[in-house]
């Protein structure tokens, strides 16, 4: 293992830092008080046209929060000349990882020990110390949406963003990088097994399952398998990958909702095969979200 990166303690320069090593960082005013949205989109706006966060293609780099989260450093340099004192956010998800959330103030000391206690010590990984005494654990994401609150005082953050370092908590202190002299280092570690959500259960045998799916596309002809998905996947061209992998993750959830395969396999299989033909994390997991999204009609929070 490296020594990592050091943080400056500007934020301006910190959020460089970070977008040098490939991280996508937004502002965050210390008030959270968000920034406008055009009125393109914005929904208050006459003018509004509906669209997901991640499909707009308004150009303005400030519109839904932290989908304008970015590496660009001219922008950043921007954003923080504006507002030095801004703290950096980094969006979850898009940076490909999903963040153990420890809040001292819900108990969140007390049920981490238990939760150590049940499923063994977690694997060692890049921490930061929050400024309110709390603690973030990075792991990768597993490539899907894992529950919200699962005890009290422990968030799975996968959806939304965190602050990083040296952003000011509202406590007035400080992140902080765990470890000596601040230094990051890039998560690598995957999200750990034990703390992923139970397989899907299975289908009461004699129970009808739903004919119609819910896309309304019907292959009576093909029965898919997890393989044939990945394949699908590894053999699109260039200019079709996510488009492949959209489809192959939409055919996964149908297909799993006959009770014919198993969601979880196929979607960490989907992640890694839309990793293996050249698609960022963030986008192999955002194409695999909307496909679960349109499945399952998941309304979406507006950023
Ligand atoms: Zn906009
Ligand atoms: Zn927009």
């Amino acid at each position: 293992m490296n020594d990592g990166t050091k943080i400056p303690k500007n934020p301006r320069d910190a959020a460089l830092a970070y977008a040098a090593l490939g991280i996508k960082v937004f502002r965050v005013r210390r008030s959270k008080a968000p920034y406008a949205n055009c009125p393109r989109c914005d929904k208050q706006s006459s003018v509004y046209t509906p669209h997901r966060p991640e499909e707009c293609q308004c150009q303005v780099p400030t519109c839904h929060g932290f989908w304008a989260a970015t590496t660009d450093p001219s922008l950043i340099h921007k954003w923080w000349t504006e507002e030095p004192d801004a703290n950096v956010g980094a969006p979850c998800k898009l940076n490909g990882w999903a963040v153990l959330d420890i809040d001292p103030r819900n108990g969140g000391h007390t049920s981490f020990a238990a939760l150590e206690q049940r499923v063994g010590v977690l694997p060692s990984t890049t921490m930061a110390v929050t400024g309110g005494d709390g603690l973030h654990i990075f792991y990768l994401s597993p490539g899907f949406d894992l529950p919200g609150e699962p005890f009290p005082g422990i968030d799975f953050k996968h959806n939304g963003y965190v602050l990083l370092a040296p952003s000011v908590h509202s406590s007035g202190n400080r992140y902080q990088w765990a470890g000596s002299a601040n230094r990051f280092q890039v998560p690598v570690a995957a999200w750990p097994k034990t703390l992923l959500p139970r397989k899907e259960k299975p289908r009461v045998p004699g129970q009808p399952r739903r004919q119609q799916s819910l896309s309304g596309i019907r292959r009576p002809g093909k029965q898919w398998t997890v393989d044939a998905l990945v394949q699908h996947v590894m053999d699109a061209g260039e200019g079709n990958r996510n488009a492949s992998l959209y489809f192959a993750a939409c055919r996964a959830h149908e297909t799993a909702e006959q009770g014919a395969l198993d969601l979880y396999e196929a979607e960490t299989a989907l992640a890694n095969a839309g990793q293996a033909v050249g698609l960022t994390a963030g986008e192999t997991i955002a194409t695999i979200q909307s496909a679960a999204r349109r499945t399952a009609d998941h309304t979406w929070a507006a950023a």
